[in-house]
């Protein structure tokens, strides 16, 4: 299923594609952001075809960060967009397979890590990243926002008050919270940049994991940040 965000903000939101959402920014930005868990490309073109946008017409797809369920779909969408993959440095070594993805240490982690593994999180075709986004970057109508912490090249992407989350902070009943801390590489690191984030100026979150929150984020945002007692 694909829908419009907003009015007319030509960003979409592509569901179904397992737990973590894809989205997608129209002209001129022609870019997905994220690619789904393994097996969903067809799912993400159709999606896109049914907008009228053919897959040579994507341009680029921006990773948020490397784990399995936003990277799973992206060898066979590179294949079939040619469209240039962009990550934060720090990621790309492992979308890229010259760094090994590692199971987390506590139990219920690794108990997790093998789950995924049956849907294919552990067999991921390695694929090149075309061009690093540093924090502070422009690309397109997108400025990046590195966010470390969830992993080391987590990025935002901040458009037009639309801030494209990723795995930043997930959210239930109208409330931001941590992401688990078992997903978390370093939570520290993963507070100070829901802090850092929170500075900027927005009203939709985007987030991979739950569905768009369009109005007054980043006022929600700043009460988690404060909330965790993340130092200014
Ligand atoms: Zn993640
Ligand atoms: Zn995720």
């Amino acid at each position: 299923m694909i829908y419009q965000v907003g009015d007319h903000s030509g960003v979409y939101c592509i569901e179904g594609t397992g737990t973590a959402r894809v989205y997608f920014v129209g002209a001129p930005d022609y870019t997905l952001i994220d690619a789904g868990v393994p097996r969903k490309a067809d799912l993400v073109l159709s999606g896109l075809a049914q907008i009228g946008v053919q897959p040579l017409q994507v341009r680029r797809i921006i990773l948020t960060h490397h784990h399995w369920d936003h990277v799973g779909s992206l060898w066979e969408l590179k294949k079939r967009t040619g469209a240039k993959v962009l990550a934060h440095p720090r990621d790309a070594d492992y979308i890229s397979g010259k760094r090994v993805r590692r199971a987390p240490r506590q139990p219920l982690g690794r108990l997790m890590y093998t789950i995924f593994g049956l849907f294919g999180a552990r067999d991921l075709p390695n694929v090149d990243v075309d061009a690093m986004l540093n924090d502070g970057d422009r690309v397109g109508s997108f400025c990046v926002i590195h966010t470390p912490g969830h992993t080391p090249g987590h990025i935002c992407l901040l458009r037009d008050g639309y801030l494209f989350s990723g795995d930043l902070l997930m959210a239930s009943a109208g409330e931001f919270h941590e992401t688990p801390h078992i997903f978390t590489a370093d939570v520290p690191t993963a507070r100070a940049s829901i802090r850092k984030v929170a500075q900027f100026k927005f009203e939709a979150i985007l987030s991979s994991h739950h569905a768009p929150y369009v109005f007054g984020a980043a006022e929600k945002v700043g009460q988690l940040a404060s909330k965790l007692g993340v130092p200014a």
